[in-house]
C-alpha cells in the first residue's frame, strides 16, 4: 500500500470514470443508445468502487465487502425480477437508498468533524437533503406499490407545519454544530426525515413521476455535498469523485424533473404544493354513452382507413401486448394503411415506458411520434386506436375546473373515429372519469389488451383488401 504511484492510479481511474459517466449519460438520451450508455456508466462506477479499495488507510475491508455483496446482490436480484410495470417503485427505492447512503455518510462526518471543521455546514446540508430524499422516496414507493392511498393526503396549514418541522430540524442541527454536542443529531435526523415524509404525502397520482425524478436530483446533490465534506479527510480523492458524480446526477435529475413538469404543463412548485388530484370531481356528469364494438367491426374500420394512429398507455404494459401490437401494425401497413404511434411523455408508469416496450417489440423509432409532433395530425386521422391509455387521452384536461385541468394530452378525440381497448370501467391513474369514452366518435373494445389485439389481428387477416 506504500506504493507512491497508487494515489495517481486512483485519480486516473476516477477521471476516466467521470468521462464515462458523462458519455453514458449522453448515450442514455436516446432509446437507440441507452443500453450502451447504461453499461458504460455502470462499468465506470464499478471501476471507481474497485479502486477506492486501494486507498491507503482503508482497513475494514470485510465490512465494505459485506455491504457491497448484500446491497449489490439484493439490487441485482430485484432488478432482474422486477416487472416492467413495477419499475417506478423500484427506481423510487433505489433513489431513496442513494439518499439514505448520503445521509449516513453525512452523519458519520458530523460525528467526527463537529468540533473543528467548516465542513459541518456541508454535512448538515447533505444530511437534510439525503434524509428528505430517502423519506420521500419511501412514501413514493408505498403509494406506487398500492400499499398506501395514492391520493394526496392533505390537512389544514400543511405548508406551515412542513416549514416548521424543517426549521426545527435545522435548529437541532445548528445547535449540535454550535455546541459540538452530538446529542442533538438524533432529533435533527428525526425531524428532517419527518419533513421528507410530510413533503411527499400531499403528492399523488399523476404527479408521482415528477417527484421521483426530483428525489433523484436531490440524492445527487446530497452526494456532491458529502463529497465536498470528505475532500479534506483521508478519503479526499473519493470526495472529488463523489462531487463530480453527485453533480452529474443532480443536474440530470433536475433537468428531467423540469422536462417532466413541463410535459404536464405544470411548475415544480405547483407539483410540490398544489396537492394535485386531492379534490374529488364534483357534479361532473359526462354526456353521451359508452358504445361497445366487436373486434371484427373494428378490424374492418381500420383495414379500410387511410391512416391509423395507435396511442398506447399503461394497459398495454400490463397486458404485455406490444408484440401483438407490432403484428397488428405490420398487417395494417401491408393493407396500405399509414400507421403511426403517438407517445405521451408520461404514458405508462415511467419516463420512456412506451418507447421501451415498443422498441422491445421491434417497432421502428421513426414510427413513434411525441405529443407535440403528432397532435396536429389527429383531425386528419381516420382511426385512432387507444390501447390501455386513459389519463393521457382525457379531454377533461382542457376543461376549466377539472382536476386534470392543464395537463397536456394526446388530442385523440379530434380524430374521425376512436377505438379504445380497456377491460371495463376502470379509471386512469389520476382516478378521473374520461370524457373521451362517451363521445359520439368513440367506440369501446372491452377486454385485456393482448386478447383484443389478438382478435383484431385474426379479424384483419380474414378481411379482404
Ligand atoms: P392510466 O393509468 O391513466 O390508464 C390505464 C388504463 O389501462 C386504465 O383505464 C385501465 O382500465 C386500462 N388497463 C389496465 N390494464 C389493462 C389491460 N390488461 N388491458 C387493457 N386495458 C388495461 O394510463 P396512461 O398511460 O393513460 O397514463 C399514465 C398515468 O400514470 C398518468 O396519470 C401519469 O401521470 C401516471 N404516471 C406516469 C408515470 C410515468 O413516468 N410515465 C409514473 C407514475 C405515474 P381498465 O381497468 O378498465 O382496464
Amino acid at each position: 500500500m506504500s506504493n507512491p504511484y497508487i494515489g495517481d492510479l486512483i485519480d486516473a481511474v476516477y477521471v476516466l470514470a467521470v468521462i464515462f459517466f458523462i458519455l453514458g449519460l449522453r448515450a442514455m438520451s436516446s432509446p437507440e443508445t441507452a443500453r450502451r450508455g447504461i453499461v458504460q456508466a455502470g462499468m465506470a462506477m464499478l471501476a471507481a468502487v474497485v479502486v477506492t479499495f486501494l486507498t491507503p488507510g482503508i482497513s475494514n475491508w470485510a465490512w465494505i465487502a459485506a455491504g457491497v455483496f448484500v446491497g449489490g446482490g439484493a439490487g441485482f436480484v430485484w432488478a432482474r425480477r422486477v416487472q416492467m410495470t413495477a419499475m417506478p417503485q423500484m427506481v423510487a427505492v433505489f433513489n431513496g437508498m442513494g439518499g439514505g447512503a448520503a445521509a449516513a455518510i453525512a452523519a458519520i462526518e458530523l460525528l467526527t468533524t463537529l468540533t473543528n471543521s467548516a465542513d459541518v455546514g456541508l454535512s448538515l446540508a447533505g444530511a437534510i437533503i439525503g434524509s428528505t430524499s430517502i423519506a420521500g422516496s419511501v412514501i413514493a414507493f408505498l403509494k406506487l406499490q398500492g400499499w398506501m392511498r395514492s391520493k394526496p393526503i392533505v390537512f389544514p396549514a400543511q405548508q406551515g407545519v412542513n416549514v416548521a418541522v424543517l426549521a426545527i430540524g435545522i435548529g437541532f442541527g445548528v445547535t449540535s454544530a454550535l455546541t459540538a454536542n452530538p446529542i442533538w443529531l438524533g432529533p435533527f435526523f428525526l425531524f428532517v426525515l419527518l419533513y421528507g415524509f410530510l413533503l411527499a404525502i400531499p403528492i399523488g397520482g399523476a404527479d408521482m413521476p415528477v417527484i421521483i425524478s426530483l428525489f433523484n436530483a436531490m440524492t445527487g446533490i446530497a452526494v456532491a455535498l458529502d463529497g465536498f465534506a470528505l475532500v479534506n479527510g483521508p478519503l479526499g480523492d473519493a470526495g472529488y469523485a463523489m462531487v463530480v458524480a453527485g453533480t452529474l446526477v443532480g443536474a440530470a435529475g433536475s433537468l428531467l424533473t423540469v422536462l417532466m413538469a413541463r410535459a404536464m404543463n405544470r411548475s415544480i412548485g405547483n407539483v410540490l404544493f398544489s396537492a394535485f388530484g386531492a379534490k374529488e370531481e364534483e357534479g361532473t356528469t359526462v354526456a353521451g354513452s359508452l358504445k361497445p364494438i366487436e373486434p371484427s367491426d373494428a378490424a374492418v374500420m381500420m383495414a379500410y382507413a387511410g391512416s391509423v394512429i395507435i396511442a398506447p398507455g399503461y394497459g398495454m404494459a400490463v397486458a404485455q401486448a406490444q408484440g401483438k401490437v407490432k403484428e397488428l401494425a405490420d398487417l395494417l401497413e401491408q393493407k396500405g394503411v399509414d400507421v403511426k404511434f403517438a407517445i405521451h411523455p408520461v404514458a405508462g408508469r415511467m419516463p420512456g415506458h412506451m418507447n421501451v416496450l415498443l422498441a422491445e417489440a421491434g417497432i421502428a423509432y421513426d414510427k413513434l411520434f411525441d405529443r407535440d409532433e403528432i397532435n396536429e395530425q389527429f383531425p386528419q386521422t381516420d382511426v385512432v386506436l387507444v390501447i390501455g391509455a386513459n389519463d393521457v387521452v382525457n379531454p377533461a384536461a382542457r376543461r376549466q375546473g377539472s382536476a386534470l385541468q392543464g395537463m397536456p394530452i394526446l388530442d385523440v378525440d379530434k380524430a374521425h373515429n376512436v377505438l379504445v381497448i380497456k377491460r371495463g370501467q376502470g379509471k386512469g391513474f389520476a382516478g378521473i372519469e374520461n370524457e373521451l369514452f362517451y363521445k359520439d366518435n368513440c367506440h369501446m373494445l372491452y377486454g385485456d389488451a393482448k386478447d383484443v389485439v389478438t382478435k383484431l389481428v385474426s379479424a384483419l387477416k380474414s378481411t379482404p383488401g
